[in-house]
């Protein structure tokens, strides 16, 4: 067990760096008790607490039970109150973990209530109501978090009551306490709690396993968040934003986190505790409405956000109370935002002079980067579209999907969850459905911040959609839509359509760009592409991909026009049948690398040499079998069993990679003759080519030479005294390949990481069949993620290490680089960095993050 020096911290005890202990709540509380802020007074018992309650069985120990105490009589003092007194203090718990985690854990206001202390703080504050309403609150909130039941059954109590009394009666107040009292009663068998003690250590183990509810493991699970850090409870003086009309609670940014504007945003509720906005129960009025309201609260607030803003040097999301004209602050963090606001927000913190280029690289997230190309609707598109109506745009991008009313039906992204609101329950549903339409709930609800948070589109909030869930439909717009339905929604304006609107992808804006020469200047590492096409070369060259890491060339054997002659080359029986059908590959081969030379004119290209078991090409459907043996001139029985004959019991370790070269050299001589020519006509048209020539699958040194000479050979026969420029190297992704880099990096120019295979032969594991156990590993910690997602530092890391160090041992010359699809991951780009590669190489889509995580690491490396 962790030694604990110090279990509970008063407010002013702490500070902003202390998040691993004190939560991310609780440590920025201290900061701004520090800072002088009105923050109420509290105390927070720390994250190695929570740790402690669970490895001890979930129990409240006594050390921890005897420190409560004290800092309870201390807050005691500070307020000058007394729990459960005469002149009561009342508490709110809240959970707060060191990594934000919105709405997952649980939070308690009000407690402190009983049958005395409810008199006394009606005395107290004259409002006899407000008393009762808040104890009824206490109530139902206990009953959830603390009993598990939950609040939703207090509802029928309301509904009735409304029908016999109006809501802003005292009799009704007094009515309902009594009915929420005798509900809790009946279900639980037993009195609601009167010693505040106990009301207190319920709540704070409430808290503390909140850590391990469903939906706060999920939020882990989805965001990489650690699972043992746990939550810190901050126990504070409870200010009322429902005390009279005076008082109201509210959440704000102090830039937009939608489009990043520079502008406070946010919302708010008169006669109201926080809760209230955050489950999205009723639409909040705008912080702009506050300014007419309490000028003088609005005016003091804002100068809080803003020196919030600048202290933190970031986007601030604040949490207030107002309490009879006396403004609080309740919180502040740095703000979640949607990807684009991400971005701009961090870019005009630099043109502010509060950060520099650096620390907004840094800021950004490289999911965030990728979102952007998410795109937007097309202009034409949106001009046919037949609009249904509008909610608040809660979230950037745009989605086009099938209507889906519960989560659970939720199958694929080509769905759109829409729900009245949504909860914690939903976000399994949210992360797999392309976007989010709900009809209650402001930019703050749930919905919208967690959306913000996937980087999904949601359009919150759009009050004239009623749902109908027992009939599955919806009506807007005059319109009745059903379950199934298609419909499109656009996160960026709240606007929503019937029918499917076309997106327009890869739509680049101006601080997408500047990110990626901000990305480009700090960044050490070469970032190439993986591009087999060259439409792949367009989509990485606008990205500023640097060259092609990797061309698979059999990916260009897939297309119609040419995989018959292929077959023909793979079935051949003898070497001129093989020829012939490789005459009739050449001509594809060579236009294919003319086109992409020419667009990368003078940036290095590294074409792979034919790879996979050759089987992998051959027809498997009957008809197309027939077809294959008519092209042949033999019988379809001859046809099937050369096809059976060429089967292997372990592909992926079997005939392919050069082994194809070893045994049938005219593949790889092809192929040759393919770039020699396009190199030779892009040199008659004043085009550089910069060739690096890839042996796949190399494991032995004299495989090397066999097929390298073989390739030189017929660079020389095709290209007689017009030289090109290319380079000779081997991928490296056997491990034995690793063992003996010093020996391949005599005859290699330069090493390649494939680190897909790689991964796959030095654990052992199928590439291609893992998939199906992947998931236990990870449910049983046995792996955190994926191997072939996140490179393995410590196994196949190592193995790269083993090669690099060989490899330049004897090859001090020698360029290595990284083209599995590691080379795309941001966890697995900042190994690259440490390991001092010279370029990762990716697909064109994930070039412009590969660029950000190129530079977040060579940042982070020299600081
Ligand atoms: C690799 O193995 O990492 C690689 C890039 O090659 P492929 O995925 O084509 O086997
Ligand atoms: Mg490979």
């Amino acid at each position: 067990m962790e030694k604990i020096e110090k279990r509970i911290y008063m407010f002013n005890e702490g500070d902003k760096s202390m998040k691993n202990l004190l939560g991310g709540k609780g440590a920025n509380l201290c900061e701004m008790t520090n800072l002088g802020l009105p923050v109420p007074e509290g105390f927070i018992i720390t994250t190695l607490c929570c740790r402690e309650y669970i490895q001890r069985g979930n129990s409240l120990y006594s050390e921890l039970l005897n420190d409560i105490d004290l800092a309870l009589t201390n807050l005691e003092k500070k307020c000058d109150k007394i729990f459960g007194g005469k002149n009561p203090l009342l508490l709110s718990v809240r959970s707060g973990a060191p990594v934000s985690m919105p709405g997952m854990m649980d939070t308690l206001l009000n407690l402190g209530f009983n049958d005395e202390t409810l008199e006394a703080v009606a005395q107290n504050f004259k409002n006899r109501k407000f008393a009762l309403d808040s104890y009824s609150r206490f109530i139902e909130m206990f009953s959830d978090i603390v009993k598990k039941f939950p609040r939703e059954n207090f509802n029928q109590i309301d509904m009735e009551l409304e029908k016999k009394f109006p809501k802003e009666s005292l009799e009704f107040s007094e009515k309902r306490l009594q009915l929420y009292k005798n509900l809790y009663f009946k279900n639980l068998g037993e009195n609601f709690p009167q010693d505040v003690k106990t009301q207190l250590l319920m709540s704070v183990e409430a808290i503390f396993l909140s850590w391990n509810n469903d939906r706060a493991k999920v939020y882990r699970e989805l965001n990489n968040i650690d699972e043992n850090m746990g939550t810190a409870v901050n126990i504070q003086r409870m200010v009322f934003g429902n005390l009279n009309n005076k008082s109201a609670t509210g959440v704000a940014f102090s830039r937009n986190p939608a489009n990043g504007e520079n502008k406070i945003f946010g919302e708010y509720l008169p006669m109201a505790q926080g809760e209230d906005i955050v489950a999205g129960i009723s639409t909040p009025l705008e912080l702009e409405d506050l300014s007419r309201e309490m000028p003088e609260i609005h005016k003091q607030f804002h100068k809080i956000a803003k020196d919030l803003e600048l202290h933190y040097r970031d986007m601030q999301d604040i949490e207030f109370t107002v309490e009879d004209g006396k403004l609080f602050i309740l919180q502040t963090r740095n703000g979640k935002r949607a990807p684009f606001a991400g971005v701009k927000i961090a870019l005009d913190l630099i043109d502010e002079g509060i950060i520099d280029e650096k620390t907004a690289l840094l800021r950004i997230d490289g999911k965030d980067i990728s979102k952007l190309l998410k795109g937007n609707f097309k202009k034409e598109s949106l001009e046919k579209g037949i609009y249904l109506g509008k909610g608040l745009a809660g979230s950037a991008g745009v989605a086009t999907g099938k209507v889906i009313l519960t989560s659970e039906e939720i199958t694929g992204p080509d769905c759109i969850l829409v729900r009245n609101e949504t909860s914690p329950e939903d976000l399994r549903g949210m992360s797999i459905a392309s976007g989010i339409l709900t009809a209650k709930g402001g930019l703050t609800s749930h919905g919208a911040v967690v959306a913000r948070g996937m980087g999904k589109c949601c359009v919150a909030g759009c009050s004239d959609m009623i749902i109908n869930f027992e009939k599955k439909e919806f009506s807007l717009g005059g319109r009745k839509i059903s379950q199934g339905d298609i419909i499109s929604i656009d996160g960026y304006t709240g606007n929503i359509y019937l029918g499917a609107l076309e997106i327009d992808k890869g739509n680049i804006d101006s601080n997408f760009k500047r990110v990626l020469s901000l990305a480009i200047k700090y960044k050490r590492m070469g970032v190439r592409m993986n591009a087999d096409t060259p439409e792949d070369c367009a989509v990485g060259l606008k990205f500023h991909g640097e060259g092609i890491g990797l061309c698979r060339t059999e990916h260009m054997f897939f297309k119609e026009d040419r995989i018959w002659a292929v077959r023909e080359m793979i079935l051949s029986k003898t070497t001129e049948e093989r020829k012939r059908a490789l005459e009739k590959i050449l001509p594809y081969q060579e236009e294919d690398f003319y086109q992409m030379m020419k667009l990368m004119d003078g940036k290095s290209i590294n074409i792979r040499l034919l790879d996979p078991p050759l089987h992998e090409f051959l027809p498997v459907e009957k008809k197309d079998i027939k077809i294959m043996a008519d092209i042949m001139k033999t019988t379809l029985e001859e046809t099937e069993l050369r096809i059976k004959s060429l089967e292997e019991h372990n592909p992926m370790l079997g005939h392919r990679g050069c082994r194809l070269a070893v045994t049938y050299p005219e593949i790889y001589e092809t192929q040759i003759q393919a770039i020699s020519n396009a190199a030779l006509r892009c040199l008659a048209e004043d085009i550089d080519p910069h060739i690096e020539i890839m042996i796949p699958l190399v494991s032995e040194l004299k495989e090397l030479k066999f097929v390298k000479s073989r390739i030189i050979k017929t660079i020389e026969e095709r290209t007689g005294n017009k030289k090109f420029r290319y380079s000779i190297g081997t991928m490296i992704e056997l491990p034995r390949a690793c063992v003996v880099a010093d020996e391949l990096a005599q005859e290699a120019e330069f090493f390649s990481f494939g680190t897909n295979d790689l991964t796959q032969t030095s654990y052992g594991l199928s590439r291609d069949d893992s998939g199906k156990f992947i998931e236990q590993y990870r449910d049983n910690h046995i792996f955190e993620t994926s191997p072939f997602e996140v490179l393995d530092r410590n196994g196949v890391g190592k193995l790269m290490q083993t090669a690099i160090y060989f490899g330049k041992k004897s090859n001090p010359d020698i360029s290595i680089g990284i083209c599995g699809e590691h080379g795309g991951e941001e966890r697995s780009i900042a190994f690259c960095e440490e390991l001092g590669l010279d370029y990762v190489s990716c697909s064109p889509y994930r070039v412009p993050a590969a660029l950000l995580a190129a530079a977040q690491s060579a940042i982070k490396s020299k600081s």
